[in-house]
């Protein structure tokens, strides 16, 4: 529970000022647990072997239906050509591909969940990072979240995650030999940032950390990546002088401390995809673009701070009139 709230928080305002991102964190409670240095067994989700089907909905159709109750129930891909439908955090997917749970160097954790569907552009991808993470010393990926198998708001866990286009990697190499179902819903990843927050721990920081992200974001298709600004700060100092143009699409952002998000680009020619600003060309590796993060005196909120879309308890999501129209498509498709 406290992870997804963390979790959660991670994803949400980032087309929003930061301030009132904070400040929607704050509302929610992320801003204090975030500074609780939340220990491994806090920060992530066991899932189970035995997962359990959703009843059905009494009014599917009804346009006030929450979002997430009709994409939380979708277990297969939309039978129609790819596309990436809306922005990031309020859209859907058209034409998803599975991730293979095990590829020679990637395994899919949390199989439970359901969530390794992307957008062709996402597996691509993903099958590339993978191949090359031996050469940077990281035997392989473990992955974590990409997309349901039509995109969309999800039941818990992330407001962004919609489009098939973003991914969470763990900051856990592969271990040499494949992962039985029940380690894949139960074992914890690494814990990389250090008690104080405002640093890496340095017994579980290491070269190959730099070099995979490193590896990510110089792929052209990636726009961003998200880390905790405690990582940021790590992947600053230890990238060496030389060939440092991949930091600036490395945001600092809240949570990330066990894993690492990748946000790709909209998929070439794809008008239904809204895409997002890139990131300053500055590397973003001052003290002072750091400091705020570590701030835990972050301002108390404002009662009319209204938070984005964001499926906390009492903060529904958005309803199927909110999503681009073709998100109900999406769903009628076969
Ligand atoms: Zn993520």
């Amino acid at each position: 529970m406290v992870h997804l709230t963390i979790h959660r928080g991670a994803h949400v305002g980032q087309r929003s000022f930061r301030r009132r991102a904070v400040l929607s964190l704050c509302a929610a409670g992320a801003c204090m647990l975030a500074s609780l240095a939340p220990g491994p067994a806090r920060a992530q989700d066991k899932g189970t072997l035995n997962p359990q089907p959703l009843p059905p909905l009494a009014h599917p159709d009804d346009p006030n239906t929450l979002a997430k109750e009709l994409f939380g129930r979708a277990t297969t891909p939309a039978a129609m050509p790819p596309r990436a439908i809306g922005f990031y955090s309020k859209g859907c997917l058209a034409g998803g591909v599975a991730l293979p749970i095990n590829g020679p160097t990637w395994q899919v954790m949390r199989l439970s969940r359901n969530r390794n569907w992307g957008h062709p552009s996402l597996v691509e991808f993903l099958e590339r990072l993978a191949n090359q993470a031996p050469r940077t010393g990281w035997r392989g990926l473990l992955l974590g979240d990409m997309s349901q198998p039509r995109g969309g708001p999800m039941l818990a866990g992330h407001a962004s995650h919609q489009i098939g286009l973003d991914a969470d990697i763990w900051l856990t190499p592969m271990p040499d030999r494949e992962l039985t179902r029940e380690e894949r819903e139960e074992m914890m990843a690494t814990m990389i940032v250090a008690e104080s927050r405002k640093d890496v721990d340095p017994k579980a920081w290491t070269p190959a950390h730099v070099a995979l992200i490193k590896a990510a974001a110089q792929d052209p298709v990636v726009m961003r990546i998200f880390v905790n600004a405690a990582i940021k700060k790590a992947l600053c100092r230890d990238a060496g002088s030389s060939d440092r143009a991949w930091l600036h699409k490395v945001q600092p952002w809240f949570g990330h401390d066990w894993h690492f998000h990748i946000r790709l680009q909209c998929p070439p020619g794809e008008t239904g995809c809204e895409g997002q600003a890139p990131r300053p060309a500055d590397e973003g590796c001052r003290a002072k673009e750091f400091d705020h993060w570590f701030d835990s005196a972050a301002p108390p909120p404002k009662p009319d701070a209204k938070p984005d879309a964001k499926p906390t308890p009492g903060r529904p999501g958005p309803r199927m009139s909110a999503l681009p129209p073709a998100c109900r498509q999406v769903l009628r498709a076969p």
